[in-house]
């Protein structure tokens, strides 16, 4: 805490990440030698940069551009970029630390990385959002490659962004090979990975929900967030027989009691990727509810599937979840829920999974493109979903392998965070003090 003040989502995700670890170093001492624990906290390398760029009006813009390299352990640095106005040192390092042990629990060979810029796409026109990416990769592209750091889309950052700055890439290093994942299909992108998080999320979810003699079929399920994840954890859900009350944005919620339809999510795609509107726009063409400002939890539901963005679920919203009888949160975001949150769901019995076990599935999807393009072939989507199904179910055992108490209650925030400690820590102990 004394060498980073003034980053408190770091902190936050390194103490929940640590709580879990403790009891288990304890008791396997080897974990505690090499200073591994300190050089596991410590980025390798985080580089900082200007993005200048000029808007449509012939005005100059300066940005701040990141990509924290956190941990080259087990593979290239891996992780998305995130283009927001909230991106800080502190997010961005909380989130490369995350998704350090995400990559290690899908068992492909990644490393973890994240990146970003304090960027606002809101209200771009489609060139400026053509020539900051432009911009951003001029200078990010000496840091990158594909057995160095593989970057992939975040919040901000979708198929379009990607392909600017894959295209960029490809002209300054006059290389064809995969430095970006999340590309579009006709240059090399897998069939699956837009859908890959949000499904991923909805199967760990039904792994959960199997634990209990349960499925989707006939649950009600509240999803925050509108964006890609979002949408797909929609469609998933909705797909085993789940009723969707609610999705959200930045501007509030949309309840809808009477249940998402195909129909429906075709008009959120259509609002949220093509006209980047808000979904109260949403809610007035499909005439269902809105309410400003608001976040969905205070709705009744069996599954809520948060898929926005960090610390969007309090204890108080926790609280009222459990009131209401929810038995099961799964993470389509990172670090949606506070550690008072996650306490609360555990407390209470709830099966809670965190983001970086039941999100996982789009890094993993974003694997097997880079296995794909190394190969120089596509495989088809039921082969992608199958691997997909296959890394999920895989995860989940890892959290109950891992996350087993003595009272044969399941933590999936430990077996989780322990599974993929365990395969990091080996590998950086294997390779010295380096
Ligand atoms: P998108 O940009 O597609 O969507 C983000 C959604 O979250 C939008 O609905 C957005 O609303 C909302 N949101 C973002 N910031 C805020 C905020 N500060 N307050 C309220 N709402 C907010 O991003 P993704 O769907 O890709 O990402 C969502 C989450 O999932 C993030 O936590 C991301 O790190 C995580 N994730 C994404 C993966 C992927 O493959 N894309 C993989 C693993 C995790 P608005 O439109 O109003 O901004």
């Amino acid at each position: 805490a004394k060498r980073d003040p003034g980053q408190p989502e770091f902190l936050q995700a390194v103490r929940e990440v640590f709580e879990s670890l403790w009891p288990y170093i304890n008791k396997h001492p080897r974990y505690a030698e090499q200073g591994l624990l300190d050089r596991l906290i410590e980025p390798e390398r985080i580089i900082i940069f200007r993005v200048s760029w000029v808007d449509d009006r012939g005005q100059v813009h300066v940005n701040r551009g990141y990509r924290v390299q956190h941990n080259m352990a087990i593979g290239p640095y891996k992780g998305g970029v995130r283009f927001h106005p909230s991106v800080n040192l502190s997010v961005l390092k909380f989130l490369a630390f995350e998704q350090t042990f995400k990559n290690a629990l899908t068992t492909l060979p990644m490393g973890g990385g994240k990146g970003g810029s304090d960027f606002d796409p809101k209200g771009k026109s489609p060139g400026e959002i053509m020539r900051f990416c432009q911009a951003f990769v001029s200078e990010l592209f000496r840091h990158i490659g594909s057995d160095t750091d593989v970057p992939a889309g975040d919040i901000g950052v979708g198929g379009r962004e990607v392909g600017y700055m894959a295209g960029m890439m490809k002209k300054l290093s006059n290389r064809a090979d995969c430095v970006f994942t999340g590309k579009g299909l006709s240059f090399g992108g897998s069939l699956m990975r837009p859908e890959a998080t949000g499904y991923g999320t909805v199967y760990f979810a039904e792994e959960m929900l199997k634990t209990r003699g349960r499925s989707f079929e006939g649950l009600r399920v509240s999803v925050s967030g509108s964006g890609n994840v979002a949408q797909h954890a929609v469609e998933k859900a909705m797909a085993l027989g789940a009723k969707v009350v609610s999705v959200s944005d930045s501007s509030g919620t949309v309840i809808d009691e009477d249940g998402f339809t195909p129909e429906k999510l075709f008009i959120l795609k259509d609002v949220k990727n093509k006209r980047y509107a808000r979904v109260s726009d949403y809610a007035t063409e499909t005439h269902t509810r809105f309410e400003p400002n608001m976040r969905p939890w205070h709705i009744p539901v069996d599954v809520a599937l948060p898929c926005a963005t960090q610390n969007e679920l309090d204890r108080d919203d926790a609280e009222r979840l459990i009131k209401n009888g929810v038995s099961c949160v799964a993470e389509g975001a990172n670090m949606p829920s506070t550690i008072d949150a996650v306490k609360a769901f555990e407390a209470a019995g709830v099966l809670y999974a965190p983001g970086k076990a039941s999100n996982a599935g789009g890094v993993a999807t974003s694997g097997l493109e880079m296995s794909q393009n190394a190969m120089r072939l596509s495989w088809q989507w039921d082969e992608v979903d199958q691997r997909l199904l296959q890394i999920m179910t895989g995860i989940h055992a890892a959290c109950i392998e891992y996350g087993k108490r003595p009272d044969g209650i399941v933590s999936y925030v430990d077996g989780a965070n322990i599974a993929g400690f365990v395969k990091v820590a080996d590998a950086m102990l294997a390779q010295g003090v380096v």
